[in-house]
């Protein structure tokens, strides 16, 4: 599979054993696969990195899990699965009422493993709402297609295979097609008031989403860039 499909997971875990069977395990499935040990880096790297999924772990040596998922979720929907050694019910009611998508107990298998993944990042893809973006029906220009239902990006009838974060990024720009988004407005859209002001994330997603959906990546015909300014959806008019 090109590197530009594969879905990127954050794993959160200051044990190295565990630590170690996760990235083997992700590795081996050809997930693209970071890794922190502590809740601040957690924090940035969500902010910087933007992963698909989080798998997080409760007990961390600078902080508690949970205060990573109620940050995480004032201002993202990324999946987080917890992989925790506590195995009490109110443990698990706390980390779901936080945010969390699901919750896996320590020792868990590969397979089950593997399943949640699959199942959190399929979710994310297939919600209805997203925050801040209103997502339902379908944006059309030229052969490009945005199924806001199925979180699906279709060019000539082709899927995309984005991934949720370039799906976010193309389905604002589509929601505002004709109009220039701000570098600043589409990071405080899409990654919250507290995202990292780097545009640097902005230009490695468009590079991955114009090698998808644009004929000739280097000649843009759906999403141009306005340079030092933002991007711009084409309302066909162009
Ligand atoms: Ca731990």
């Amino acid at each position: 599979m090109a590197n530009e499909l594969r879905s990127k997971i954050l794993i959160v875990e200051d044990d190295p054993g565990i630590c170690k069977f996760l990235k083997h395990t992700l590795v081996a499935e050809n997930y693209n696969v970071i890794l922190c040990e502590t809740g601040k880096d957690a924090l940035e790297m969500i902010s910087s990195h933007c992963p698909d999924c989080i798998l997080l772990d409760l007990g961390l040596p600078d902080m508690d899990g949970n205060q990573i998922i109620r940050s995480v979720r004032s201002w993202t929907s990324t999946p987080i699965i917890v992989i925790s050694a506590r195995s009490m019910e109110q443990d698990k009611a706390d980390a779901l009422d936080l945010g969390a998508d699901d919750y896996l107990t320590k020792p868990f298998g590969k397979i089950e493993l593997l399943a949640r993944i699959r199942a959190a990042i399929r979710h994310t893809r297939t919600t209805s709402q997203d925050e801040g973006v209103a997502l339902n029906g379908v944006f059309e220009v030229g052969e490009l297609r945005i199924d806001y239902n199925r979180h699906r990006v279709y060019l000539a009838g082709q899927d995309t295979n984005l991934t949720p974060n370039e799906f976010r990024i193309v389905a604002l720009l589509g929601k505002h097609a004709g109009q220039v988004i701000t570098y600043r407005a589409m990071l405080r859209e899409l990654w919250g008031p507290s995202a990292n002001r780097d545009n640097k994330i902005l230009r490695v997603h468009m590079a991955s989403i114009r090698r998808k959906i644009e004929p000739n990546p280097d000649e843009p015909r759906y999403i141009f860039t306005e340079i030092g300014v933002g991007y711009r959806m084409s309302n066909g008019e162009d």
